[in-house]
């Protein structure tokens, strides 16, 4: 007789996770008092009003719930939960306003999405991912929509990789995948274009702790223009020290019409996307659909 698998609602970890996300949220909402949970290090108090670069308050809003199916093939169908701001300003956000103002968007309702999530799984969603704009930037809302989850959902935190220790020992142990976005491979692309210098540190520091604590895959957004000074040190980087990661290349590059940079404005050329794949193959990435 053979000893029935336990399903995913009778793994102790996962059902340990809404507790610890409920014991984490007085510390989550004391980090606001001095804001640091991003490489920005704005130490402002939020919760008087005080505002850091990413402009978000205490309160956080959500701009889209609902089911992606243009994630990796592996996550999808996922119920994707965006919360409004975010801590960058990358010029080529194909979401843009959304994405930054944290005041946009709907009350967020930990019940409601919980609930939501679940009708989602019943239906055939394979995982619930929260992402943004950036969720790091409201960690004591996501703590409350984790545990509001359904404890037999695969969890998938989708951050940009700027986080910092304050934000990951807050996030440690609820999620099953992170899925960071390697999107700047020098500190120079990473302040002209995304607004945040210390990019390339900060992103290598939550790669590797993310290598040690989840399942780990790494996006990068192939951009146009920034093959060599960003694909080309992420891959060697990704290739040397986190050998055979899974990493998602993302050749789709959307033009960003309200970018300042007439390169964001322009589709990758076939040259480009060569090179790019090129890149990976010397590397031997281990590329995930
Ligand atoms: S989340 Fe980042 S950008 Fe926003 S206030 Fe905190 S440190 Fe500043």
């Amino acid at each position: 007789m053979t000893t029935p698998s336990p399903s995913p609602a009778d793994n102790p970890a996962r059902l340990a996770r809404a507790v610890l996300a409920q014991q984490r949220l007085p510390q989550a909402r004391a980090a606001f008092r001095s804001c640091r949970l991003c490489h920005h290090l704005c130490g402002v108090n939020r919760l008087q009003g005080e505002l850091g670069k990413c402009k978000a308050g205490p309160a956080a809003r959500v701009y889209q719930a609902r089911v992606e199916t243009g994630d990796e093939l592996e996550l999808i169908p996922a119920f994707a939960i965006a919360f409004s701001g975010c801590d960058l300003r990358c010029s080529f956000c194909n979401v843009h306003l959304p994405s930054w103002n944290p005041s946009l968007g709907e009350e967020f309702d930990p019940v409601s999405l919980g609930t939501r999530a679940a009708a989602a799984l019943a239906a055939g969603a394979k995982s619930v991912m929260i992402l943004g704009g950036e969720p790091t930037i409201h960690l004591p809302s996501v703590l409350q929509l984790v545990a509001a989850l359904p404890a037999a959902a695969r969890l998938i935190w989708k951050t940009n990789g700027h986080g910092t220790h304050d934000a990951r020992r807050l996030l440690d142990g609820l999620f099953d995948v992170w899925l960071v976005d390697a999107k700047f491979g020098n500190d120079t692309c990473a302040a002209a274009v995304g607004a945040a210098p210390g990019y390339v540190r900060a992103v290598r520091e939550n790669l590797l702790w993310a290598r040690s604590h989840s399942e780990l895959m790494v996006r990068h957004l192939v951009v146009p223009g920034h093959v060599e000074c960003c694909w080309r040190p992420v891959a060697a980087w990704l290739a040397e020290y986190l050998p055979g990661v899974k990493v998602s290349l993302r050749l789709g590059y959307w033009p960003a019409a309200h970018s300042a940079d007439p390169r964001l404005r322009q589709f990758l050329s076939d040259r480009e996307m060569a090179d790019a794949q090129q890149l990976a193959v010397n590397h031997q990435l281990n590329l995930v659909p």
